[in-house]
């Protein structure tokens, strides 16, 4: 008999909903494996920047892509709050992309067509490897485009300047300080550019449990995913 396809999570959002440390500590709950597809993009970003590729020259962007190993390894011992890291062929690039460069630049180059269409296949594929017993995603568009036969699906929200605090302070924290008015500015025009795309604009799916983060502790935030998680996942058997 051929075992079930992985349960998998969709939780989509805005920049700065709360998603990946939600996603982190709720994969790390249900023991499913956690594919954090922003990281995806702007390894893309870094890729592209570093061939001195534009990031809308579909041309070579899309020779690009078949070019590009991209891939998550569990965090090293001792290290286990930082997260996983990504992987770009054998270098280490989790810290490379999280620059506010790179954040516009995931955002540029994930509005290209043949940049979204080349990446499908990857997110499916970690998503669905064989021993995950599920799957927890992280993006804009798993619930409507990646996955949107996904076992369960969430929308993570909140108000911008709520959102904003949240990466100025994260950015202080990682020794990156930038003005708070300029990671404002950054994430409204990341903002628009994700809801007002032709392909895969940022929307909740129709059947997405949508939640404010704005007035709940993280403790909260992942307390009601995995109760919704778990109850279905019992539903199914
Ligand atoms: O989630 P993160 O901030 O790392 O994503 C970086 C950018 O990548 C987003 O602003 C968005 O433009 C893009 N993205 C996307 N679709 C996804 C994940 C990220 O378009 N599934």
């Amino acid at each position: 008999m051929n075992s079930p396809r992985p349960f998998i999570v969709g939780v989509d959002g805005p920049a700065g909903a709360g998603k990946s440390t939600t996603c982190r500590r709720l994969a790390a709950r249900l023991g499913f494996a956690m594919v954090d597809t922003g990281a995806i993009y702007r390894t893309v970003a870094l890729a592209a920047q570093r061939g001195g590729i534009a990031f809308d020259d579909d041309v070579r962007l899309g020779a690009l892509l078949p070019a590009l190993q991209i891939g998550f390894e569990p965090p090293p011992p001792g290290a286990e709050g930082a997260g996983q890291r990504v992987r770009l062929g054998d270098e280490d690039v989790s810290q490379a992309i999280r620059t506010p460069p790179m954040s516009l630049g995931a955002s540029a180059v994930s509005a290209r067509p043949v940049v979204r269409a080349g990446l499908l296949e990857l997110q499916r594929r970690l998503a669905t490897a064989p021993g995950n017993r599920g799957a927890v995603l992280e993006g804009r568009d798993i619930g409507t485009v990646v996955f949107p036969d996904a076992d369960a699906k969430f929308f993570l929200t909140a108000s911008d300047e709520v959102r904003a605090r949240r990466r100025f302070l994260e950015l202080q924290t990682k020794g990156d300080p930038q003005p708070f008015e300029a990671v404002l500015a950054d994430q409204r025009k990341r903002d628009r550019d994700d809801s007002s795309r032709d392909v895969a604009p940022l929307r909740a799916a129709t059947d997405a449990v949508i939640l404010d983060t704005g007035a709940l502790s993280l403790d909260e935030v992942v307390e009601r995913l995995a109760a919704e998680v778990e109850s279905r996942l019992a539903r199914r058997g």
